[in-house]
C-alpha cells in the first residue's frame, strides 16, 4: 500500500506519536482501567484532564490570567450564535469584518439577534483583507467579528486591527495554535477543533472575564459562556474525548517546542507550496493577494486563468494514485485545496511538490 499523505481542510490529519498515545489510553485511561469514554465528567479523572488541557492552551498561547478558557460543544457554526448571544446585549448592534466564506456566514447568523454593520463593501470574490484606513467602523457596535484565517477561500489576516477599544472577537477555527499571538489584543477568540487542534466535537472559547455577565435571555445555557465558565465546561457532559484528543495534540504541539516551531514549520511548508504555484506561469493559479495568502489553507485553479475541471479532476486521480489525499478545493470555489496544518510534515508537502512539479512538465 502506499503511503498517505493527508492534506485535509477538517477534519485534517493528526499526528502519529498523538495516535500511538491514544491508543494506549484508550481502553485503561490514565490507570483507571476503564476509558474515559465510559468515564463520568464529574469523575477526578475527567477533572484532571479539564485542567491539563486548560493549562496546556493557557502556556502555549500565554494566556493571561483575566480570561476564561471553555470547552463547548456546536463546533464553530455554534459560536456563530453564541458570539451575539453573549455579547450583543450592551448597545444591540455589531460590526462583521466579511472577508470570506465563514465570516459571511457569521454575519448572516449574527442578524437573528441584532442589527448587524458590514464594516466592508459586500463582494462574491474574496481575494485580499482590505486596509484598514477603509474600514467602516461603528464606534458604538458591541464587538467587532473578524475570521482571522478563511478556511475556504485561503486568506489570512497579516495583522490585528485596531479596533479603539470595542472588543475584537476573533473565528480562528484555521488557524488557531499556528503561531503565537497577542491574546491581550482580543475580547473573545473561539475556533473548532478538527483542523489544527484535534478532532471534531469540541470548540475552545477564550473569553476576557469583563465580557461575562450580559448574554441575551434567550441564549440557550448551553451557548451560555457565564454559565459554561461558572460551572468550568462542566454545565453539560462535555464531548469528552474531543477534549482528551485536543489535550494530546496540543501537548505534542508543546513537545515539538511550541508555537513558534510550528509557526516556522507551517510557513516553510506553505512557501513550499506557493513557490510551484508562482513558477508555473500560470498553469497553478490563486487569486488570493500575497499579503494574504493563507499559510495553512492554499486553494488554488490548475489550467491558466479560471481552472480546467478536465484538468482539476486527472490531477486529483493521479494525486490518490500516490496517496496524496484530501485535496479537492470546496465545492463553492472549486479546484485544488491543500492545507498544512501543524501535524502535516514537510516531507508530505515534498511529496506533493515534486508531484505539482511533474503534472505542469506533463502538460505544459
Ligand atoms: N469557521 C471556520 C473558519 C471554519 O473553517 C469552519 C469549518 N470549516 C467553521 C467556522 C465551522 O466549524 P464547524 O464545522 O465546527 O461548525
Amino acid at each position: 500500500m502506499v503511503k498517505i499523505h493527508n492534506f485535509g481542510a477538517g477534519p485534517s490529519k493528526l499526528p502519529e506519536e498523538v495516535y500511538e498515545i491514544l491508543k494506549q489510553e484508550f481502553t485503561d485511561f490514565e490507570g483507571t482501567g476503564i476509558s474515559l469514554l465510559e468515564t463520568s465528567h464529574r469523575s477526578p479523572a475527567y477533572a484532571k484532564l479539564n485542567k491539563d488541557v486548560q493549562d496546556v492552551v493557557r502556556k502555549l498561547l500565554n494566556v493571561p490570567n483575566n480570561y476564561k478558557i471553555l470547552f463547548l460543544s456546536g463546533g464553530g457554526q455554534g459560536q456563530f450564535s453564541a458570539v451575539p448571544l453573549n455579547l450583543i446585549s450592551r448597545t444591540g448592534s455589531a460590526d462583521y469584518v466579511v472577508t470570506g466564506t465563514w465570516s459571511a456566514i457569521a454575519a448572516r447568523d449574527a442578524r437573528k439577534y441584532g442589527k448587524v454593520n458590514m464594516v466592508l463593501p459586500p463582494t462574491d470574490r474574496y481575494v485580499e483583507i482590505p486596509d484598514q484606513s477603509t474600514w467602516k467602523l461603528d464606534p458604538n457596535a458591541s464587538y467587532v467579528h473578524i475570521c482571522t484565517n478563511e478556511t475556504i477561500d485561503g486568506i489570512e489576516f497579516d495583522f490585528i486591527p485596531d479596533t479603539k477599544g470595542v472588543p475584537l472577537v476573533a473565528d480562528m477555527s484555521s488557524n488557531f495554535m499556528s503561531k503565537k499571538i497577542d491574546v491581550s489584543k482580543f475580547g473573545v477568540i473561539y475556533g473548532c477543533a478538527q483542523k489544527n487542534m484535534g478532532t471534531a466535537g469540541v470548540t475552545l472559547v477564550i473569553v476576557r472575564e469583563d465580557l461575562l455577565n450580559q448574554a441575551l435571555p434567550i441564549c440557550p445555557s448551553i451557548l451560555d459562556w457565564t454559565a459554561n465558565a461558572r460551572s468550568d465546561s462542566i454545565l453539560n457532559t462535555p464531548p469528552m474525548y474531543a477534549i482528551q484528543v485536543m489535550g494530546r495534540v496540543l501537548q505534542w504541539v508543546d513537545r515539538q517546542g511550541g508555537l513558534d516551531v510550528m509557526a516556522e514549520l507551517i510557513t516553510k511548508k506553505s512557501s513550499l507550496i506557493y513557490d510551484v504555484i508562482e513558477n508555473s506561469n500560470g498553469f497553478y493559479n490563486t487569486s488570493v493577494a500575497k499579503k494574504n495568502r493563507s499559510r495553512m489553507n492554499i486553494p488554488f485553479r490548475i489550467g491558466y486563468v479560471n481552472g480546467d475541471e478536465a484538468l482539476e479532476e486527472e490531477f486529483l486521480k493521479g494525486a490518490e494514485a500516490l496517496g496524496l489525499i484530501q485535496l479537492k478545493g470546496h465545492s463553492l470555489v472549486g479546484g485544488i485545496r491543500v492545507s498544512t496544518y501543524n501535524a502535516v510534515t514537510v516531507e508530505d508537502v515534498q511529496t506533493l511538490v515534486s508531484y505539482m512539479k511533474d503534472f505542469h512538465k506533463k502538460h505544459a
